[in-house]
């Protein structure tokens, strides 16, 4: 991390609901100016922001869609407008579409690769410069383990989730002469929305197979990013670390 005294800039994506939300409230809690996105949500997104004002933390809500390049483009031109600089890049924002292969559309698989895969990509790239230019910086991305082992109804999902392994090392590899640390973060089962559309046998197979016998809280997968954010995590790059129960062990 940046040695200067300034405050220091985390943009989360997709951190108006479930997991982002916990990563944005633990960031602000953690000190850092936090500037994060919504794409439908705004009013969870305003109320986020007023309970961080209330409690004295730097928070700001920007709308955008991560699949388009120029929202992209936009929100980190406003993000390192508002905060002056940016200093860590948490690449949450992510959907699923899940079905079988024999009945997913070309729309499922679209959907769900750009937002979760093309998103990351985006916002990596237009943030490289300015991180460069401060010689430090973090990205850190949201995987999940079915990235790593599959899961039958996700096949558009679980390779938008490899593919943020892949992309994880390759920009490591890439950008660790400069300072900038990428790594990944991948949960297991965690309850939110997104989990909500599970039906309850589905459910009941999680939490079967998981050694600790429970679903983690957002706020177990947002201790995972504040570690990989901060300055105990600074040797450490191109690494997946599953936030799972030992799920995937
Ligand atoms: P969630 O509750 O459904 O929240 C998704 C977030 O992503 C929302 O803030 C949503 O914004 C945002 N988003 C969706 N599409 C977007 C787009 N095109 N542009 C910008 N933002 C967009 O999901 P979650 O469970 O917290 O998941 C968060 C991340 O963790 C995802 O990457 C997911 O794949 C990963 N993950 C989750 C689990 C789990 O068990 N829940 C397990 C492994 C990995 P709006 O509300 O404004 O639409």
């Amino acid at each position: 991390m940046s040695d200067q005294k300034e405050t220091q800039v985390a943009l989360v994506t997709g951190g108006s609901r479930g997991i982002g939300e916990a990563i944005v409230r633990r960031l602000a809690a953690d000190g850092f100016h936090v500037v994060f996105t919504y794409n439908s949500s705004s009013a969870a997104a305003e109320k986020i922001c007023a309970d961080l004002h209330e409690a004295g933390r730097k928070a700001e809500a920007v709308k955008a869609d991560i699949a388009d390049a120029g929202q992209v483009q936009n929100l980190i031109d406003e993000t390192i407008k508002r905060g002056g600089r940016l200093d860590v890049l948490v690449n949450n924002a992510g959907i699923t579409r899940d079905t079988l292969l024999m009945r997913m559309s070309e729309d499922d698989w679209n959907a769900v690769l750009d937002t979760n895969l093309k998103g990351a990509f985006l916002t990596s790239k237009a943030v490289c410069r300015q991180m460069m230019r401060q010689r430090s910086g973090r990205i850190i991305n949201i995987g999940s383990i079915v990235g790593l082992g599959g899961n039958a109804g996700q096949v558009n999902y679980s390779a938008s989730k490899a593919g943020l392994v892949g992309l994880t090392k390759s920009l490591a590899k890439e950008l660790a002469s400069r300072n900038i640390l990428v790594n990944c973060v991948a949960p297991g089962y965690v309850k939110t929305d997104m989990t909500g559309k599970l039906t309850d046998d589905q459910v009941n197979a999680f939490l079967d197979s998981i050694p600790l016998r429970r679903g983690a809280e957002g706020a177990e997968i947002a201790g995972a990013v504040s570690f990989l954010a901060s300055g105990d995590s600074a040797y450490i790059t191109g690494q997946v670390l599953n936030v799972d129960g030992g799920l995937a062990m």
